[in-house]
């Protein structure tokens, strides 16, 4: 069911990586046209939006007339009804209806036809096949197991052959299922893949070989990295996205940063409204080229990332973005307005070897919680140590309170989120 044509995409889209510059933006200006058209005639929530702009689909010709679009907040798809957001005539029952893991406010609802859903595989499998994945490949994916699909007809016959590993299991069961399979290529969070490593090392463990491991959906921090990588003997690929428009980039070998994938989805870095120049950091914006039956154009995810003009040295045409700096609503915020990046705090924390893992929770503008599980026990002076120099960095203006725990709580998918602000206006 659409499945072949997945395979198709994938041929299509392993092609575009190798189209020259001005090729790659041919093809990016006819599909906006086309997106752009569509969700006007075809969407309340977009005539509306173009409409209340004074602007309409012919006004928008390439990339470069984009700056004339309204943004698409998260916080407007989540006020309007979904048939407002939906294109008509969508039949939800020949969707694929995802849930994003919001923890507080109304959930939202990415919503992908048959043919946006292959697509978005097949992106996926792209970023997954130019870094070692091979069609017949053992491949194990720990995650959410509730949520997993049934094996379509070609998995079955050992295509593509993805299990998934629940991340709800101990660790000791999940290193016993990873021994049993053997898989070659495997697919996870940083946290739980560092939590997996240390378990490996503790107990010498040597008979998990994978080819391959992507790490994906939360921040990667480079101690993880290295920690996964040498416990599993490989060079981990990282790979970004989002749910509403599934995979947007990825490293290759040379790891110089995460290749777009903007033959599907158009990714801009902004800041006070405005596009922002390579090497500075601003909020990531998408337009998805690709899903007719929820279209989103500039659409505000709350990632930040630095973009760059450099091109990557594997000769792929896909621009890079130099790094993902983290979520918006997980930045913390000071009494006085400052925003803080949670990058530094995190490594503040990383520089003690005994905590395992840790949460920052903010949970008034002037108090905020450290949660962390530790190898051994921590003496009281380290503790206050911790404190002090979280506090210290914060500017004094927010009291810290260090608390050691057995367990970190996860999200609804399993996914550990390093910083909650409980005060920002949006918490998924
Ligand atoms: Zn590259």
């Amino acid at each position: 069911m659409g499945s072949l044509n997945k395979f198709r995409f994938l041929h299509q889209a392993r092609k575009n990586q190798w189209l020259k510059p001005s090729e790659l933006k041919e093809l990016q200006n006819k599909k906006l046209r086309a997106i752009v058209k569509h969700a006007y005639y075809n969407t309340e929530f977009y005539n509306r939006k173009f409409k209340d702009a004074g602007i309409r689909p012919e006004d928008i010709r390439t990339i470069d007339d984009m700056k004339k679009i309204p943004f698409t907040t998260k916080q407007e798809v989540r006020e309007h009804s979904l048939g407002t957001i939906l294109a008509k005539n969508v039949d939800l029952n020949k969707c694929k209806i995802i849930p994003t893991s919001g923890s507080t406010g109304k959930p939202l609802k990415a919503v992908y036809d048959i043919a946006a859903d292959d697509f978005s595989k097949a992106i996926n499998l792209r970023s997954m096949m130019e870094n070692g994945l091979k069609v017949r490949d053992k491949w194990v994916n720990i995650g959410d197991a509730r949520t997993s699909n049934n094996p379509s007809w070609f998995q079955k016959l050992g295509v593509f052959n993805l299990q998934t590993l629940s991340i709800f299991d101990t660790i000791e069961d999940q290193v016993n299922t990873l021994i049993k399979i053997d898989p070659a290529t495997i697919v996870g969070y940083p946290s739980q893949l560092k939590l997996i490593s240390l378990y490996i090392e503790n107990n010498s463990l040597k008979q998990i070989n994978p080819k391959n491991i992507f790490t994906t959906a939360e921040m990667l921090d480079s101690n993880t990295r290295e920690l996964i990588n040498s416990s599993f003997d490989v060079e981990l690929v990282d790979l970004f996205g989002c749910i509403e428009v599934n995979r947007t980039g990825w490293e290759c070998s040379e790891h110089c940063g995460y290749h777009l994938d903007v033959d599907s989805v158009i990714t801009e870095f902004v800041q006070d409204g405005e596009n922002i120049s390579a090497g500075d950091s601003g909020n990531i914006v998408y337009t998805c080229l690709y899903n007719y039956a929820m279209p989103l154009i500039r659409y505000e995810v709350g990632d930040v990332g630095i973009p760059t003009e450099e091109m990557c040295s594997c000769g792929r045409s896909l621009p890079l973005m130099k790094s993902l700096e983290g979520r918006c609503d997980d930045f913390i915020i000071l009494p006085s307005g400052k925003l803080i990046s949670p990058r530094v705090l995190s490594l503040l924390i990383k520089q003690t070897e005994e905590i395992l893992e840790y949460q920052i929770v903010q949970e008034k503008p002037d108090e905020m919680s450290i949660n962390i599980v530790v190898s051994q026990n921590l003496t009281s002076d380290k503790l206050e140590q911790i404190k002090l120099e979280a506090q210290k960095y914060l500017k004094n203006e927010v009291l810290v309170k260090v608390k050691l725990t057995d367990r970190i709580k996860r999200g609804s998918t399993g996914k550990l989120r390093s910083i909650i602000s409980n005060i920002s206006s949006e918490n998924d």
